[in-house]
């Protein structure tokens, strides 16, 4: 049985991949300050003895008995490390520092969940790890992107002088079950304003394009990088490539959830990149094949159910 940390695993993703790591058998220490996560999503975990809740915040040193380290611990949507910009920062870089010692310490292997943020607003699409982005270090986005390709620069830097053994996944656009209602970000924000009969907000004229994945198909992607060789430290996108516009997602949850719910227009937050689409050519090469297995439509289908269960 081995012992995992998942920093952040009240959250979203992190929930998920409790779950999994506890069906494979593992005993996993689950760490987050509740700044966006919910004890609720953890519930359903409580009873299995092999899981512990630490109620902490990463950007103090925190030491525990592991072999491996998922660092998720980062608020994801732009409403909530917006409200906090110096908070965000400092859980992206000394929340980095402080698991990368303690990886050092106990001799872990780290994954870091990292972001298809680093590529800003892309001049390269489809985006390849090799691109470096176009990131405003002065903006409204840069708490977070800049956070990130910080993180990302440690784990390097500890992989490179103390023989870190570290993994680095960039993670596009996630949606799926355990989002939160007033998460803030695109997916939730359709599909609750559908399910309520209210206004569905498009930011801007709406043809700028994201890649939704499912939560399904990043934490298999997430579980296959871990055991990858300790040579192969990444980054490495893990997304799904079909794109799709905000009009094109806002005209679908309609269409799903046959709502009377109105488009409106708002405006565009400041430097909300254009356009995304992973380039996972490298994640299917290393990571034995993996690819996204769940579409738009059938992930939105579950993401609706999950809604109307909690709304
Ligand atoms: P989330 O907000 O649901 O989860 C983040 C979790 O981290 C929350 O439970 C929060 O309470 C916790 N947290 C925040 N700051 C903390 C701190 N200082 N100490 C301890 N816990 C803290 O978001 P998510 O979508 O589940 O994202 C998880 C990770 O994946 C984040 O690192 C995010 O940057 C990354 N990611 C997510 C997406 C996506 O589309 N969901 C895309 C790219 C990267
Ligand atoms: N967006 C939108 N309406 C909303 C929330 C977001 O049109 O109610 C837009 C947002 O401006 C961005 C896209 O949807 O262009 C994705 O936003 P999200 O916050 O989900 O993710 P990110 O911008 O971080 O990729």
């Amino acid at each position: 049985m081995k012992q995992i940390l998942v920093t952040g695993g009240a959250g979203f993703i992190g929930s998920h991949l409790c779950a999994r790591l506890l069906k494979e058998g593992n005993y996993v220490i689950c760490l987050d300050n509740f700044f966006t996560g919910s004890v609720k999503n953890i519930l359903h975990l409580q009873q299995n003895p092999f899981f512990e809740f630490v109620r902490h915040d990463i950007t103090t040193p925190f030491s525990a008995e592991v072999e491996e380290i998922y660092n998720l611990a980062c608020p994801a949507s732009p409403v909530y490390y917006q409200e906090d910009p110096i908070q965000t920062v400092k859980t992206s870089v000394m929340g980095a520092i402080n698991m990368l010692g303690l990886a050092k310490r106990k001799k872990a292997k780290i994954l870091q969940a990292s972001t298809s943020e680093v590529y800003g607003d892309p001049f390269v699409h489809p985006q390849t790890e090799s691109y470096w982005g176009n990131v405003n270090p002065i903006g409204p986005r840069s708490c977070y992107d800049e956070g990130k390709r910080c993180a990302e620069t440690l784990f390097m830097d500890y992989h490179r002088q103390n023989d870190v053994r570290i993994k680095i996944i960039r993670i596009f656009n996630t949606y799926g079950p355990y989002m939160s209602a007033n998460d803030g970000r695109v997916v939730s924000n359709f599909i609750v304003q559908a399910l309520q009969g209210n206004d569905i907000t498009i930011y801007g004229d709406g043809t700028q394009t994201r890649s939704f994945q499912y939560v399904d198909d990043l934490i298999e992607g997430m579980v296959r990088m871990m055991p990858t060789d300790d040579d192969f430290t990444g980054p490495v996108n893990i997304g799904n490539p079909g794109e799709f516009s905000m009009l094109e997602l806002a005209q679908k949850v309609i269409e799903m959830t046959g709502t009377k719910s109105k488009i409106v227009f708002r405006p565009l937050p400041g430097d909300d990149p254009k356009q995304r689409k992973p380039d996972i050519t490298l994640a299917k090469e290393k990571l034995g094949g993996w690819e996204p297995k769940v579409n738009l439509e059938e992930g939105l289908k579950e993401t609706i159910k999950y809604f109307k269960t909690i709304l």
